[in-house]
């Protein structure tokens, strides 16, 4: 089987996103790799694929007992062989997965840092082959990092103890290069493959308000987003309390989640958050690592975070299933005052930390919350603002953050993308390429020396986008890039090229909208081809319909429900309405294992919906 086959068949994915094919290579041609990649980009697959390939076990080293249930709950669903060893097992588990793994029948073996240099794991290392070693959350290693865990120290004695050193693969979200050089040396790794992929999360529109009622404020995002799950993060204790039960008191269905709970508590609250029991939870930054729910639609910071790193992280925890989300974060000058107060009493007295480097911490804490309240002031692109500060060259509008989208307007922008995009098309197929400027020019009918000189004014597409005002024209390209759909490669003259998400809007599989600011002139209609919602009434009364069965078979297999199927894959099911199990099997999310569990079942309820 190739890499390719493996996230067909297993995961239902047609293709890689970015830098994991490179990465999964590099890991089966027996080098070591460091994989920095945002939150919800698919760090998970990098080492789950060529785990299946690789001859031997991985052993996945993760922080926390939820999160290795859950990754191994969601890899027994798909048909991946895989396991856990972790304090909460019961002494019949243990020993089932014991004989498992020395049988050789787990390919995937989850174990907290802690249990590596135990006597019992070792002595099992000791007889079976171990093909590779995957550190998820590889930033704890790191003291300078925000999760650092002295645990984490002793993977690196733990790959020394095993009899054969085996490839070892490291992955984090955190992008900054101190974190990554600790990763690096902290873990011994052999001349690894770096790759920093994209940090850009187009489906999450960035929000910042500065509301006098914070409270009302969040009411307000509540009730837009009804039925869907949340997260609250506050800065301290007190305030998740608070805002926990005024939103019981007004009859939300809330839990909260911090450090001052008793562990018990902390984890009967989180599995009701995950399995959508209670659909907000009001938290301290000690909620979230490790969590992969999927079906986060909104993250709202009632409180300024401390960095944009954190802040980073924490929000990135909505929309991994690709679906649109929205964070939002409520800014007021009191919370810098907090985070200041924070800061200088933290009472993380760190025994491996010098005065000086404590010291040192504190103003770095400093430099990065200046950052975050900068963020918070700007007029300008808040994606881009991002983007910079992790150290990308963004376009200046992104068309969906909430500075972008003032006194804009929501639109069809289906047949202008196509124009634009069918003109890159006709561009190369003439052997060319051009820059955003010809690109634009070209649709607007300009005799420039540039086109003639190219012969462009022959292309079907000259003139077509003519009576596109040029600021609007541009910005429906800057989108399309955002978004994925073309390609700007970054020589000394950047160039466009359509990226294969393209051929679903040029096929007319794919509509897109746009937010963009207000035309001062009145448009024709024909220009912008009316507004249309993303999901009709029809698909929505079905998407509701699949989402009721798949909670029933969630129930069934105790299981939270989006390990069952994403609410993107049920989206992709709306969408494609399939008629037969072929169909299925073209689905995002759909691969061989859980086609033969679940295929036929929501089959049957997409065509009996079509016949109603
Ligand atoms: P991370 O660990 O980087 O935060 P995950 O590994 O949890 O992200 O992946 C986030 C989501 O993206 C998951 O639902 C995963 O199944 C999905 N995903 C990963 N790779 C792909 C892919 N190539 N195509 C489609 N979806 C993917
Ligand atoms: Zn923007």
């Amino acid at each position: 089987m190739t890499p390719q086959s493996i996230l067909k068949e297993y995961f239902g994915y047609e293709q890689f996103r970015e830098g994991q094919e490179k990465l999964i290579q590099h890991i089966l041609g027996g080098g070591d790799v460091l994989g920095i990649m945002p939150t919800g980009a698919g760090k998970s697959i990098c080492y789950q694929v060529p785990a299946m390939l690789l001859c031997g076990l991985t052993v996945v080293v993760s922080p926390l007992i939820s999160l290795m249930q859950d990754q191994v709950a969601a890899l027994r669903e798909a048909g991946v062989p895989a396991a856990a060893l972790h304090s909460n097992l019961t002494a019949a588990e243990y020993y089932r997965t014991l004989d498992a793994i020395r049988s050789g029948r787990i390919k995937l073996l989850y174990a907290s840092p802690e249990r590596l240099l135990t006597e019992g794991f070792l002595g099992i290392m000791d007889t079976i082959a171990v093909a590779m070693v995957a550190v998820d959350e590889a930033h704890c290693l790191s003291q300078w990092g925000q999760d650092f865990r002295p645990s984490y120290l002793q993977i690196i004695d733990f790959l020394k103890a095993l009899p054969r050193r085996p490839v070892v693969a490291a992955f984090t979200a955190t992008a900054t290069q101190s974190v990554r050089d600790d990763i690096s040396f902290l873990l011994g790794l052999q001349s690894p493959l770096e790759l920093v992929t994209g940090f850009d999360r187009p489906n999450l529109q960035w929000r910042v308000e500065q509301p006098r009622d914070k409270y009302a404020a969040l009411l307000r995002i509540l009730k837009k987003n009804q039925e869907k799950s949340g997260i609250v993060y506050c800065l301290t204790r007190k305030n998740t309390e608070e805002v926990c039960e005024k939103l019981c008191a007004d009859g939300f269905a809330a839990t909260r989640y911090h450090a001052g709970l008793s562990p018990e508590e902390r984890t009967a609250n989180q599995e009701a958050f995950i399995r959508d029991e209670k659909r907000i939870i009001i938290a301290t930054n000690a909620f979230g690592m490790g969590i992969d729910k999927s079906n986060v639609a909104f993250v709202v910071h009632y409180n300024m975070p401390k960095s944009m790193e954190a802040y980073y992280q924490e929000a990135g925890r909505a929309g991994r299933d690709g679906g649109p989300a929205e964070c939002t974060l409520l800014y007021s000058g009191q919370d810098v005052r907090l985070n200041h107060f924070l800061i200088e009493n933290s009472d993380e007295n760190n025994p491996l930390l010098t005065e000086q480097q404590k010291k040192d911490v504190q103003s770095k804490d400093k430099e990065r919350l200046q950052a975050m309240v900068r963020y918070c002031n700007r007029t300008d692109c808040l994606r881009a603002s991002i983007l910079k500060y992790f150290g990308e060259n963004p376009p200046k509008h992104c068309g969906n953050c909430s500075n972008c989208l003032t006194d804009s307007e929501t639109i069809d922008a289906t047949l202008e993308s196509q124009k634009i995009l069918s003109c890159v098309y006709r561009v190369a197929q003439k052997g060319r390429k051009c820059g955003v400027r010809t690109l634009c020019d070209i649709l607007q009918k300009k005799e420039t020396q540039a086109i003639l000189s190219a012969g462009y004014e022959q292309l079907t597409t000259f003139g077509i986008m003519e009576d596109t005002p040029r600021a609007r024209l541009e910005q429906i390209v800057h989108i399309l890039v955002s978004r994925g759909y073309l390609e700007l490669d970054t020589g000394q003259y950047p160039t466009l090229s359509l990226t294969i998400k393209a051929n679903a809007v040029l096929r007319n599989q794919k509509r897109i909208q746009m937010a963009l600011p207000k035309l001062q002139a009145e448009r024709s209609k024909s220009q912008t081809g009316g507004t249309l919602t993303a999901e009709g009434p029809v698909e929505e009364s079905l998407f509701q319909i699949l989402r009721r069965t798949r909670e029933k078979l969630a129930e069934r297999e105790y299981v939270p429900a989006y390990i069952i199927f994403t609410d993107a894959t049920l989206r992709d099911m709306c969408r494609k309405k399939p008629k037969t199990m072929e169909e299925m099997l073209s689905i995002s999310g759909v691969g061989k294992y859980k086609l033969d569990k679940y295929g036929e079942t929501f089959l049957k309820v997409i065509t009996s919906y079509k016949e109603t």
